[in-house]
C-alpha cells in the first residue's frame, strides 16, 4: 500500500510516500521559517497562505523523486490535528479533495502519533510496551505505549514546553527562530565550569511532570546580571547556553528514568523537534545503559515536523482498514490519549 502523507500543522509542508512493503520512497520538506523568522515566530495567517502555495508543487516534487504518478497511490494521510486552525485545514481540504478525485481513502492523523511513532522509520526499533518523551515546540509529554493507539499520559509540561523554552532563551540573547538549534550549537563552545547554575525544576519531588517556565526566568536573570557587570560577551553567551541545555536535558533525563522504573521498562523512544538535540541523546544513552536501559530517536530531519512521519502513521491506519469520513474534521486541541487504538495489521 503506497501511502501519501502531508504534513501542514505549523511552519513546515512536509509530504513523503511510504510503501508498506518497500518503506520510505521519498520525502520533501518546505520551511517557512524565513518568512517567520522577522517576527520571532509563527504569523499563523501566513502558515496557511503558504502551505496552500506550496502542498500541490511539493507533492508533484514528491512524486516525481519516487518516480511514481497520482494514480499509484493507494490512499492519502494528512495531519488532522493538533495545531493551527488554518494551516490544518489547508492541507486537510488538500488531502481529502485529492483522494476524493482518485477514489482512494483518506486519513486524518494525530500530528503527536506521527511525532511518537517517527523512530519506527529507522533500522534500529524498539519493541511494544516502550516509555515515549515527545518533546517539541508545542508539547513535552511522557507517555506510555503498549500499541498504536494505545497510548497512557504518564506526565507533561504544566507550563511552557522544552523547545518552547530552548525558543525563548533564545530570543532573549538575540538568537533567530527557532532558537533550540542554535542553543544547541553555541552550548558546543561553552565552558562547563564557568560557575552558570540552573535548576533542574520539580525533579526534587515525585511524579512525571515538568516546569520550564522558571527556567526562562532564570535565563533572563543571568543574562541580566551579565549585562549589569559588563560580562555580556561570545563566551557569557556560550556558558549560558550550555548551563541552560545541561539544565533542560539534565531534567528530561531524571523524568525519563524514573519513568522507565515507574512503569517497569527499559526501552525509551525520544520524539519531536528536541529529540533532535545530540545532548539528550548521549545523555539518555549514557544513563540509560547504567540500569540496563536503551533509547531510540529517528535521524534529525524526522525528529522535526515532516511528511514521513504522518504517512507512516497513516498507514499503520489504514492497513487496519480506518478511514476518515468526507466531511472534513480537524482538531486544533486533541489529547492523544483520546485515540483509538489499532488491534490487527500492524507492521
Ligand atoms: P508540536 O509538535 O508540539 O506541535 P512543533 O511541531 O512546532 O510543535 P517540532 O517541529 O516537533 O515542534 O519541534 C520544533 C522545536 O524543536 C523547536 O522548539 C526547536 O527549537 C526545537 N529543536 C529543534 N532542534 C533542536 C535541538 N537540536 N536542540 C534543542 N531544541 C531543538
Ligand atoms: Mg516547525
Ligand atoms: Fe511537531
Amino acid at each position: 500500500m503506497k501511502v501519501l502523507g502531508l504534513e501542514t500543522s505549523c511552519d513546515e509542508t512536509g509530504i513523503a510516500i511510504y510503501d508498506t512493503d518497500q518503506g520510505l520512497l521519498a520525502h520533501k520538506i518546505y520551511t517557512q521559517v524565513a518568512q517567520h523568522a522577522e517576527y520571532g515566530g509563527v504569523v499563523p495567517e501566513l502558515a496557511s497562505r503558504d502551505h496552500i502555495q506550496k502542498t500541490l508543487p511539493l507533492i508533484e516534487e514528491t512524486l516525481k523523486a519516487a518516480d511514481l504518478t497520482k494514480q499509484d497511490l493507494d490512499a492519502i494521510a494528512f495531519t488532522s490535528g493538533p495545531g493551527l486552525v488554518g494551516a490544518l485545514m489547508a492541507g486537510a481540504t488538500i488531502a481529502r479533495s485529492l483522494a476524493y478525485a482518485l477514489n482512494i481513502p483518506a486519513l486524518g492523523v494525530h500530528h503527536m502519533e506521527g511525532h511518537l511513532l517517527a523512530p519506527m522509520l529507522e533500522e534500529k526499533q524498539p519493541q511494544m510496551p516502550f516509555v515515549a518523551l515527545l518533546v517539541s515546540g508545542g508539547h513535552t509529554q511522557l507517555v506510555r505505549v503498549d500499541g498504536i493507539g494505545e497510548y497512557k499520559l504518564l506526565g507533561e509540561s504544566l507550563d511552557d514546553a522544552a523547545g518552547e523554552a530552548f525558543d525563548k532563551a533564545a530570543k532573549m540573547i538575540g538568537l533567530p527562530y527557532p532558537g533550540g538549534p542554535y542553543i544547541a550549537k553555541l552550548a558546543t563552545q561553552g565552558n562547563p565550569d564557568a560557575g552558570i547554575q540552573f535548576p533542574r525544576p520539580m525533579t526534587d519531588r515525585p511524579g512525571l511532570n515538568f516546569s520550564f517556565s522558571g527556567l526562562k526566568t532564570a535565563f533572563l536573570t543571568a543574562v541580566h546580571d551579565a549585562l549589569d557587570r559588563d560580562g555580556f560577551n561570545d563566551q557569557f553567551q556560550a556558558d549560558v547556553a550550555l548551563a541552560f541545555e545541561q539544565a533542560i536535558v539534565d531534567t528530561l533525563v531524571i523524568k525519563c528514568r524514573r519513568a522507565l522504573e515507574q512503569e517497569g521498562l527499559t526501552q525509551l523512544i525520544i520524539a519531536g523537534g528536541v529529540s533532535a538535540n545530540k545532548r539528550l541523546q548521549q545523555q539518555l544513552q549514557i544513563q540509560l545503559a547504567k540500569v540496563g536501559g536503551s533509547v531510540f530517536y529517528a535521524r534529525p530531519e524526522f525528529c522535526t515536523d515532516n511528511g514521513a512521519m504522518i504517512a507512516f502513521a497513516g498507514a499503520q491506519r489504514l492497513l487496519a482498514g480506518q478511514s476518515s469520513p468526507l466531511n472534513l474534521s480537524i482538531r486544533a486541541r486533541w489529547p492523544l490519549a483520546e485515540l483509538d487504538p489499532i488491534t490487527e495489521g500492524t507492521k
